[in-house]
């Protein structure tokens, strides 16, 4: 039975799609990033019950079995994930929606004859089905469940081509004929697309065809909405694809990529990831002690946080360490690269779970011109984002990647719990400079050692 007329789900849809609109305006700022998900969350369940009160519902059983069994999976997953896992479960989230989208328009084939429906169709399948297995190999990627590096193997690219044309063929024939047996070929081609595209994305650009994926999904979506003649799908896909759009630029200006490079240029030869070989020369390892006694007595201070610091959990004992610092007057900053961490603005998030004030937070050129008057750079748990080879070695997998320029300050100080290199797998000559000591050890113990014989001095 249908409870709501059109006009009242008109009227829900828009408060629904309003909601979607005030929550990516909530993300775009950790203050209020709570929020916005609040919202986000409140216009996803006004569009559910909006659905089931003004359609005639059949297997409404089976429809909420579906969103418990979804939520019972959901749940416990979304609530366990480590931070730093974050982009796998975006990923694998991702992926099942699109592949959702896709089964949708598998059934939605035969309700239409209309060409323009069954080109809807055959957009949403491909996209989705595309989106669905390239998002499975990135989860495996990150999750190291296969290897991170680019999978080449002799004639992936014609495969490949071979792969985009009978798609298009198989789509082409759906559009004209409507056969199921079309739409399945079209689908499987799909998922082989979507595998053949992400295996030779290594590295550290996994997390950005993720987002992109991310688009794709939010395509489909749209597209979806357009089969189900539902204008609320086709608002909020035309966000998702937009605002993942958006993000894919940011993540690859910020690494100083094209996106055409991250996704083909293992193709052509420059290898996205590097190795993981790490020579014996020998480093300067300091002592809790001795690092207390340089931050101490030191004017300015700039703090360096990375991926390691998220692992180790240690921003609590960051932010105690540069308030401690700051009342003996020295004066402390923390200088943010944009892809520190291992998603977009994490080591922003990180910090202000610690209520490190924003108004200490450098973003990259800002903090660049300060390195010079530095008189020690702590870097903790961060390796890829101060790396020289950035700047000096071509062919390198951050080739091109703006950096902190750490190397300008007069003391560079790494915490770090071996010699073994970060997520791009290349060496930092940082490492070997003579004005760098390193500080070995779990990155949240070292700077609670160091914490105590700074409060020691
Ligand atoms: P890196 O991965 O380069 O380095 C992390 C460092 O932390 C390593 O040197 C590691 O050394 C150390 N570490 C790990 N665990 C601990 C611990 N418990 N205590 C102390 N140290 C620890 O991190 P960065 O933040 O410098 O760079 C981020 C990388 O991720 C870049 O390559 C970036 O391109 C990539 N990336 C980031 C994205 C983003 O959006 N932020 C997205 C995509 C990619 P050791 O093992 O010796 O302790």
């Amino acid at each position: 039975m249908k409870l709501l007329s059109p006009e009242w789900t008109a009227l829900l849809y828009l408060v629904a799609a309003v909601c979607f609109i005030l929550a990516l305006k909530g993300l775009s700022s950790p203050k209020h990033a709570r929020r916005g998900n609040l919202i986000g969350a409140t216009g996803a369940l006004i569009a559910i019950v909006t659905v089931f009160l003004s359609i005639h519902v059949e297997n409404f059983l089976l429809i909420i079995a579906a969103i418990a069994v979804g939520t019972a999976i959901a749940v416990p997953i979304a609530r366990k994930v480590q931070m730093t896992q974050m982009p796998q479960l975006v990923g694998g989230f991702n992926g099942v929606g699109g592949g959702a989208a896709a089964l949708v328009a598998v059934l939605e084939l035969g309700q239409h004859e209309d060409i323009g429906f069954r080109i809807a169709v055959v957009f949403t399948m491909l996209i989705g089905a595309i989106s669905f297995s390239g998002s499975a190999i990135t989860v495996l990627k990150l999750q190291e469940l296969m290897t991170t590096r680019p999978v080449l193997f002799p004639g992936l690219r014609w495969i490949m081509s071979l792969a985009v044309l009978a798609s298009i063929v198989s789509g082409v024939f759906v559009v004209i004929s409507g056969n199921w047996v079309w739409a399945v070929a079209l689908l499987v081609l799909g998922l082989i697309v979507g595998v053949l595209l992400v295996l030779p994305v290594g590295g550290a650009d996994v997390p950005i065809v993720i987002s992109l994926l991310n688009a794709f999904t939010g395509i489909a979506v749209a597209a979806s909405g357009i089969v189900l003649g539902n204008v609320l799908l086709l608002v909020a896909g035309t966000l998702v694809g937009a605002s993942g759009t958006i993000l894919t630029m940011a993540m690859a200006k910020a690494m100083g990529r094209g996106v055409t490079g991250i996704l083909f240029g293992a193709f052509k030869g420059g290898s996205t990831a590097g190795s993981t070989t790490v020579s014996d020369r020998p480093v300067r390892s300091s002592t809790p002690e001795d690092v207390a006694v340089q931050l101490g007595y030191a004017q300015n201070v700039v703090i360096v946080p990375g991926y390691g610091l998220a692992v180790a959990q240690g921003q609590h004992t960051i932010a105690e360490l540069a308030t401690t610092l700051e009342e003996r007057g020295v004066h402390v900053v923390f200088g943010i690269h944009p892809v520190a961490g291992r998603m977009p603005g994490h080591m922003n998030v990180l910090l202000a779970e610690a209520n490190v004030p924003y108004e200490s937070l450098k973003e990259l050129d800002e903090v660049n011109s300060e390195f010079k008057s530095t008189d020690v750079v702590l870097v903790v748990g961060a390796n890829d984002v101060v790396n020289p080879a950035a700047k000096s070695t071509p062919g390198s997998p951050i080739y091109g990647m703006p950096i902190l320029e750490v190397g300008d300050a007069n003391q560079i100080v790494f915490l770090k719990r071996s010699m073994r290199p970060g997520f791009a797998g290349i060496e930092n000559e940082l490492l070997y400079d003579p004005k760098t000591e390193l500080l070995f050890g779990d990155a949240k113990d070292s700077l609670g050692a160091v914490l105590a014989a700074v409060k020691a001095l």
